[in-house]
């Protein structure tokens, strides 16, 4: 990868998710923004931003937005553990973020009696500074193409579970009930659940900074898997990898 004018940003929510990450920066410096940690430096010289951004949608979209302004990213990458939805899934596969979505971002059906899966999903609005109003946005935000192509690439090599294309549902949840899980991967075609990717994908896709979500099961109820935190190093080594390799 060529580093001159490349900047990659990678996110992480929990010190668990990062601190790999952190330790294997040259000539780290520290930033605070807000409360948001962000930790500068060089990984085979590469020009790295790491950013602890907490856990939950709002943290997400708050750290992203401070990272891009300060630091001015080429490329973000959102990564760290997340929950199966696939029941093909278990703990150690990687989920490349082909799209992700807001799984709180539904309208229910117009009922008495209440059945939770009658839901349809929605996007949100954004202002438009040409078009002087709010216009919707997509309810899907697709990974950047570049970022899949390298991190399929890489997936060759990975030797701790499979590596698959797919659909990141977040929102602030922590889904345990098999039969709701199942209903989301069938209607949705979810592969796994965080609380952090969609929300900053809608950042990027604002700023218009191409964008990849990358997440490692760390539990899946369909194997019955509780969760498991040594996950979220080899999450964050698979992405190191897949950084070496990008050619932006
Ligand atoms: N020790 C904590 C772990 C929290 S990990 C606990 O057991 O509650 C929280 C992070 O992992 C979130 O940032 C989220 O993105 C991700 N995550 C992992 N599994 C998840 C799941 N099943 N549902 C939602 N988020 C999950």
């Amino acid at each position: 990868m060529s580093t001159s004018d490349t900047k990659v940003m990678i996110e992480g929510a929990m010190n668990l998710e990062t601190e790999f990450l952190i330790a294997s920066l040259q000539q780290p410096r520290e930033h605070m923004l807000g409360s948001w940690r962000f930790v500068e430096g060089q990984y085979h010289d590469i020009p790295l931003v790491i950013a602890v951004t907490s856990v939950g949608m709002s943290n997400a979209a708050a750290a992203t937005a401070l990272g891009i302004e300060q630091f001015h990213p080429t490329a973000i990458i959102s990564q760290g553990t997340a929950g199966g939805h696939d029941p093909a899934l278990k703990a150690y596969d990687i989920v490349l973020g082909q799209q992700s979505f807001d799984a709180s971002s539904y309208r229910t059906a117009k009922e008495k009696t209440a059945d939770w899966s009658h839901m349809e999903l929605m996007g949100t609005y954004a202002y438009s500074p040409a078009d002087g109003t709010f216009i919707p946005q997509a309810v899907h935000y697709p990974g950047d193409s570049s970022l899949l192509n390298t991190a399929h690439m890489v997936s060759r090599i990975y030797t701790r579970g499979q590596v698959i294309a797919g659909t990141i549902a977040s929102c602030n949840t922590w889904n345990r009930q098999i039969e709701r899980i199942q209903y989301l991967h069938d209607n949705f075609n979810s592969s796994c659940e965080d609380m952090e990717t969609a929300s900053a994908a809608l950042v990027c896709h604002q700023y218009n900074i191409p964008f990849l979500g990358i997440r490692i099961l760390s539990n899946t109820e369909f194997n019955d898997e509780d969760f498991q935190p040594e996950t979220a190093q080899v999450c964050q080594q698979f992405v190191l990898n897949v950084v070496q390799h990008l050619t932006l």
